[in-house]
Order: C-alpha cells, then structure tokens, then sequence
C-alpha cells in the first residue's frame, strides 16, 4: 500500500476584506503556507461569514462569488474566485455529519474564503466548497464536527477554516493600525497556548479565560471556525504559527496549520 500523508488542517485569521488586494505580511504567509503544503484535491472552507440556523452544504458545480461587505473600493467587488465546486466531497461531507445538515446553494464562496485563496491558489484550478457555521450550535458540536470531518484529511481534501480569534468591530480604533488592546493580546496569547497544548477543552470553555473574552468575542461567528479545525487536528501533528499579529486594536490576525 501507497504510505499518503494526511493533508493539513489550517486556521486562517482573514481580517479586512482588504487583504484580497494588498500585497502586506499576511497575504505573504498565505502565498507561503500554500507553497508549503501539498496541493489539495479539493478544499473545504469553514468560514465565518456564512452564519446560519443549522449546518449547510453548499453542493454546487459552479459557486458563485460572493460580496458579503459594505463600503470598500471597487476593485474588490471585481473580484471573482470563480472556482469549481464539488457535489463529490459535499456528498462525503454529507456522510460524516452525523448533525442534522442539508445543502444549501443560496451562498456560495464568500469573502473569508475568496480573500485568502486568491492569494493562496490563484489559478482557482482546486474545487472549493464551503459548510456553514450554525449559530446555534454550542462550542463543543463545532469541535465534534471538525472531528468527524478529520477523515477527509486522507482524501487530500484541505480543511480550511477562516475566522479570526480576535474580533470585535465595534472597538476597532483606525488609529491603532498594527497595534492591539491589551485584552486583544491577553485573548490571543491565551488560546495560542492552548493550542500549543493540544488543551482543546480550554478553547471550547473560552469563555473561563474572563474579560479579555468577552471584549475578544463578542459574537462566536469569528471565533467557531477555529474549533472545526482543532476537531480536525490530532495529537500526532506539528502546529506552526502565522500572521500572530493585531490589527486595528481589536482583530487579531493569528493563524495556524496542524501538519
Ligand atoms: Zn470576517
């Protein structure tokens, strides 16, 4: 039998939409973890702007492209990731769910995805499709579903997770421009140390870290991605560190890959 390694399980804190067309130190790291890892056959994006009431598939051929942001410049609404899906994987993913879960097209590959992989696989040649973030689930059902969804790991499928642990947009200080609040890093510092000790009960329980919790996340929407992927990780892979950084005082930028 063919020794295949296991694909790597990543965390990426996407931050501004800007980042899809800047060329700073995080869309840097992205380009390079993407020339790092192996080429994935197929990428499953968890990301934090598809928010919804129970668990979604998105099982189309061709996702659209879409622009869940108000305000910015124009060049990023030209943007179009315009990707393959895969009603394949969807179907497997479907399977390892055992959550009540049903697909649902109405989405498509959205901003916490498409501003990272433009740098990361420009070609757009990988099939992507994205599982929704169901805001109603506790803590420890996103963890038991990035768990389940470990096996696709052997498949070559990347499992992809986009949110930021940091992030709080009403305490967002333009002024503080690479710079965070104290509680920013406090919060940062505090899961980063978890993970480094595989204390996946402690990132599930975030709320015990105390004040810098409840100013770091104020809605879990950012912060649950990263469960799918510590469910995902196992105890057998190494964690390397990106982007630990804050911007605009209160979103942190930290990303992480279990290989
Ligand atoms: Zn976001």
């Amino acid at each position: 039998m063919r020794y295949m390694s296991k694909m790597p399980v990543l965390f990426v804190g996407h931050g501004s939409p800007m980042n899809a067309i800047e060329d700073n130190q995080f869309s840097r790291s992205w380009k390079e973890i993407a020339r790092k890892i192996p080429k994935p056959e197929a990428i499953l994006s968890v990301s934090a702007h598809w928010y919804t009431r129970g668990t979604k598939i998105n099982n189309e051929e061709n996702p659209k492209t879409i622009y869940d942001m108000d305000g910015f410049p124009r060049p990023l609404y030209e943007i179009v990731y315009d990707c393959p899906g895969s009603p394949t994987v969807a179907k497997v993913v479907k399977a390892l769910v055992t959550k009540d879960s049903e697909y649902d097209n109405t989405w498509g590959i959205d901003h916490g995805t498409w501003s990272v992989l433009v740098h990361m696989y420009p070609d757009r040649d990988i099939p992507v499709l994205q599982l929704s973030v169901d805001r109603n689930a506790p803590p420890e059902v996103h963890y038991m579903i990035g768990k389940e969804l470990g096996a696709l790991r052997n498949h070559n499928v990347l499992i992809f997770c986009s949110g930021n642990i940091v992030h709080n947009l009403r305490m967002v200080d333009w002024n503080m421009e690479n710079k965070g609040y104290d509680w920013a890093y406090e919060f940062d510092d505090y899961i980063h140390d978890n993970i480094m000790d595989a204390n996946h009960g402690r990132i599930m329980l975030y709320h015990q870290a105390g004040e810098c919790a409840k100013y770091s996340v104020p809605i879990p929407d950012h912060y649950y991605p990263l469960l799918y992927a510590l469910g995902a990780s196992s105890r057998n892979d190494e964690v390397s560190v990106y982007n630990k950084a804050c911007v605009l005082g209160s979103v942190t930028m930290t990303s992480y890959l279990w290989e």
